[in-house]
């Protein structure tokens, strides 16, 4: 149960509550208890470990305690029934204590915001919100042409200027022009046979493309290789000097050498 906020004032049968079921932290009613071992005073999980992240002790500042879940005083707890926190905005459901956090998120008679909130500043009922919401000016629609999401006020505008008029049909992954939106003839079947036909036309043309990449990387390579054949050809011809003794003829090939190496790294 993540909800921590169980008014006592809702509890039905009053004659039930005892000190001990309140949170030592915030008075409401436990959930998910923990109790320390030092002082026995009782909180909400949640309020408790906010609390010792915070501080780092036991709220009643107890050395050495210990915090332990509480499961007894959980039984106890789950014989209350509560009125429903919005029983004031109409709702007259009864709730058991398990049951009351399930409920908060479904009732009828829970203010909600519109989604569009931020502009609108409503907040009505979850049961009126639905009705709100369907003329709400501001909440975004998606516009039938392009499919983005466009402010309800705004899609007339919207359609007349920056709409591209396409979308990408989310069952074949092709683009819908706006006259087949408009027609509302597009089909994914006819479409995709189209787009495999209108291959077929130019798979020769793709086939000759590929030809011609191999081919420029076959001549690349061709030329790469005889570039190292040149390169391992000086290499030898570098051992041999270096092997032999003769100070001038040495230093004459050496020259020979570095000059054709120098050519070769201009090529
Ligand atoms: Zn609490
Ligand atoms: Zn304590
Ligand atoms: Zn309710
Ligand atoms: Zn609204
Ligand atoms: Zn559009
Ligand atoms: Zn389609």
């Amino acid at each position: 149960m993540t909800k921590i906020s169980l008014n006592s004032s809702n509890l039905i049968t009053k004659d039930q509550l005892k000190e001990e079921y309140l949170c030592g932290l915030c008075n409401a009613i436990l959930v998910d208890p923990v109790e320390c071992s030092a002082c026995k005073i009782r909180f909400h999980h949640k309020c408790l470990e906010k609390f010792v992240l915070e501080i780092g002790t036991c709220p009643m500042q107890c050395k050495k305690s210990k915090f332990l879940n509480v499961k007894k005083v959980e039984k106890k707890l789950q014989k209350m029934q509560f009125k429903c926190r919005n029983h004031q905005m109409g709702c007259n459901d009864i709730l058991d204590y398990n049951d009351v956090a399930e409920h908060d998120t479904q009732c009828l008679f829970q203010p909600v915001k519109c989604q569009a909130y931020k502009y609108c500043k409503t907040k009505c009922v979850r049961q009126e919100i639905e009705r709100h919401e369907a003329v709400c000016a501001y909440i975004a629609v998606p516009c039938i042409y392009c499919h983005r999401q466009i402010q309800r006020m705004n899609v007339l505008v919207h359609e007349q200027s920056e709409c591209t008029g396409t979308h990408t049909c989310l069952k074949c992954g092709l683009t819908v022009q706006k006259q087949e939106t408009l027609k509302n003839s597009h089909n994914c079947f006819s479409a995709l046979a189209g787009y495999l036909s209108n291959m077929l036309d130019s798979k020769d043309q793709i086939i000759e493309l590929f030809k011609e990449e191999i081919q420029r990387k076959n001549l690349l390579i061709a030329d790469l290789m005889e570039k190292q054949d040149q390169l391992e050809g000086r290499l030898v011809k570098m051992e041999a000097v270096l092997m032999f003794d003769d100070k001038e003829f040495e230093e004459k090939q050496m020259e020979d050498v570095l000059a054709e190496v120098a050519t070769m790294s201009e090529s």
